[in-house]
């Protein structure tokens, strides 16, 4: 029953360590949420994976999915952009400017951005909701906790989590482990016993006479 109990312990710190380095790769680590890869043929190369973010709170109106997925990957962090657009589709250059903004203005913007954090999995992930209609200003939505006027992911990623945890309390419960196990070297190296500290120096016993631990060298 207390094996169980330590074992919770250092799982509820491993957990909490965990998401602290989370949040600090959120306050300290990479802010950039990439720009869009300016090569031809790029759209298209959407991983099915994360299409998931793309509707979870999305209003009426959107796509059914988008049309232009970006990934970035940097320690700590990963960003996914999503990305679709509705109404006439212009070629700029063949519009003047003048009807170019009309197109323009007739077009629709859906967007979100995906935040991923924490080490060495990714532990912890938000979401960002962008809408555009010309010419409403942007409508935005954060699945964040805000704090302070900054907002922090919170949704957990599986496995990733589970992992992180696991990775962090293994050393934590070996760092707790350290004390006693130099202690019990040390009294063995002066020849006491290490359970207890009876001083065994003088003596033949085999085994503690205060406490009966057996003497492990000689
Ligand atoms: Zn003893």
């Amino acid at each position: 029953m207390k094996r169980l109990w330590v074992i919770l312990l250092f799982l509820l710190l491993g957990a909490i360590v965990n998401v602290a380095v989370a949040w600090g790769f959120q306050i300290w680590g990479d802010q950039n949420v990439p720009d869009p890869p300016n090569v031809p043929g790029h759209e298209g190369t959407i991983e099915a994976a994360y299409i998931s973010s793309w509707a979870r709170a999305s209003g009426s109106g959107w796509p059914e999915l988008p049309e232009i997925v970006w990934i970035k990957d940097s320690t700590g962090s990963r960003f996914i952009s999503l990305i679709a657009t509705t109404g006439p589709v212009a070629d700029s250059l063949e519009l003047s400017h003048a009807e170019w903004v009309v197109q323009r203005s007739k077009q629709s913007n859906y967007s979100v951005e995906v935040v991923q954090r924490g080490w060495p999995a990714r532990t912890l992930a938000m979401e960002r909701w962008f809408e555009f209609h010309f010419p409403t200003p942007f409508q935005w939505y954060c699945n964040g906790f805000s704090i302070a006027g900054r907002f922090i992911p919170i949704r957990p990623l599986w496995p990733g989590f589970v992992v992180n945890v696991i990775f962090y309390a293994i050393p934590l419960w070996l760092l707790s482990r350290l004390p006693m196990v130099l202690r019990r070297m040390l009294r063995r190296w002066r020849g006491l016993c290490e359970n207890c500290a009876y001083d065994f120096r003088g003596t033949d016993h085999d085994a503690c006479p205060e406490c009966g631990t057996e003497m492990t060298n000689p």
